[in-house]
């Protein structure tokens, strides 16, 4: 017997059946495990009778051109708009969610866009987009979906990029990564404490997805760690952070320390001062990390890319939209021949810092 679950019954990879009866789903490290019916913690991955369905599939939260740069990416095809989605659910229970309207969703009138993969990937190279984000929430409990929809991107000359807190399994992480051209990975602290607290995660499992990222891929990627005031912005925390970076992924991997507002679970906590956010930046530059940019503030210092071989502005920016552009066809600093690490066209998009709400169905 079958309960009734809404949504797609798209069937999912990645689950085994355990003795006692129940299925586990292997697609992160939470290993829910269901009897007929049941959903997972990100609600949108259930069992239905003797297999694991994925309820989202083809279904989407609403569309947006972005700036690759609000992703935030600064180091992959600047200045370009980018095809950005998301879906519903979450496989984390951050307290301070910035998207929490639709990470937590679970009413299924939110996924108010239909799109299978084909229509996502002509509708983006229709509207001139270089790429397609999977953002808004987390891409990973929407591996098929996500996965189906590179490669039809892939196939039209369009590239994807994840933004994704990297809580994955190694194994639907080969799978789901191996599709992907670039993503953005959440540091979100860099204790287990806060992972456990605050997140409902574990620190580890995302330092492993990055080390994967780094060592058995060629996805370009960028961190992101929003600063808390009091939760994860110490002195100490973002010196930590910044060495493991430089010590386990190298110099050139891209550091943004993002401002948080107050929302969902953390509304009483102040916003993130512009201070705290260039103190960070300072800490990672003088431990090693090349390019460290402030996010979610003004600030056209610490959101611009500047040549760590001779201090050269490469890359201006002024919150979304690029002004300087430094750099030759090949992606080197003009003045010293320095390469900047990143993938560069010879020469930088227009898109400048619009968003533009897209429908795809109908
Ligand atoms: S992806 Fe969803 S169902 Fe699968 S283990 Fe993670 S939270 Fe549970």
């Amino acid at each position: 017997m079958t309960t009734n679950v809404e949504g797609s019954h798209f069937p999912a990879r990645h689950w085994h059946r355990q003795e006692d009866g129940r299925i586990q789903c292997d697609v992160c490290p939470r290993a829910c495990k269901l009897a007929d019916g049941q959903r997972g913690l990100c609600f949108v991955r259930a069992r239905v009778g003797e297999q694991m369905v994925l309820t989202t599939y083809g279904r989407s939260s609403g569309f947006c051109i972005d700036p690759i740069e609000k992703k935030p990416l600064n180091h992959f095809l600047p200045g370009t708009p980018v095809l950005s989605f998301g879906t519903a659910g979450c496989n984390l229970t951050c307290k301070f969610c910035q998207n929490w309207d639709i990470s937590k969703a679970r009413e299924f009138d939110r996924l108010v866009d239909g799109a299978p993969p084909e229509r996502i990937a002509q509708a983006a190279k229709a509207l001139g987009c270089r790429s397609v984000a999977f953002t808004y929430n987390d891409p990973v409990i929407f591996l098929e979906y996500a996965v189906d929809t590179a490669r039809a991107c892939r196939a039209l000359g369009i590239k994807t990029v994840a933004v994704t807190a990297g809580y994955i399994t190694p194994k639907a992480g080969a799978e789901f990564f191996a599709e992907m051209d670039a993503a953005n990975v959440d540091l979100k602290a860099f204790t287990e404490d806060f992972y456990r607290t605050i997140c409902g995660g574990h620190l580890g499992a995302v330092l492993d997805t990055l080390l994967y990222l780094k060592h058995h891929t060629k996805v370009w990627f960028e961190i992101t760690t929003l600063l808390i005031p009091g939760e994860n912005d110490s002195e100490s925390e973002i010196d930590s952070i910044s060495r493991w970076v430089v010590e386990s992924l190298g110099p050139d991997v891209p550091v943004h320390f993002s401002a948080f507002h107050p929302d969902w679970k953390m509304a009483d906590k102040p916003h993130t001062e512009g201070g705290i956010l260039s103190r960070a930046r300072s800490i990672a530059k003088a431990n090693g990390i090349r390019h460290v940019y402030t996010g979610n503030v003004q600030d056209a210092n610490g959101g611009s890319t500047w040549c760590h071989g001779c201090g050269a502005l490469l890359i201006g920016r002024d919150w979304y939209e690029l002004s300087t552009w430094g750099l030759d066809e090949d992606g080197r600093c003009r003045a010293c021949g320095t390469p900047l690490a990143g993938r560069f066209e010879p020469a930088p998009g227009t898109w400048g810092r619009r968003r533009q709400p897209v429908r795809l169905q109908g």
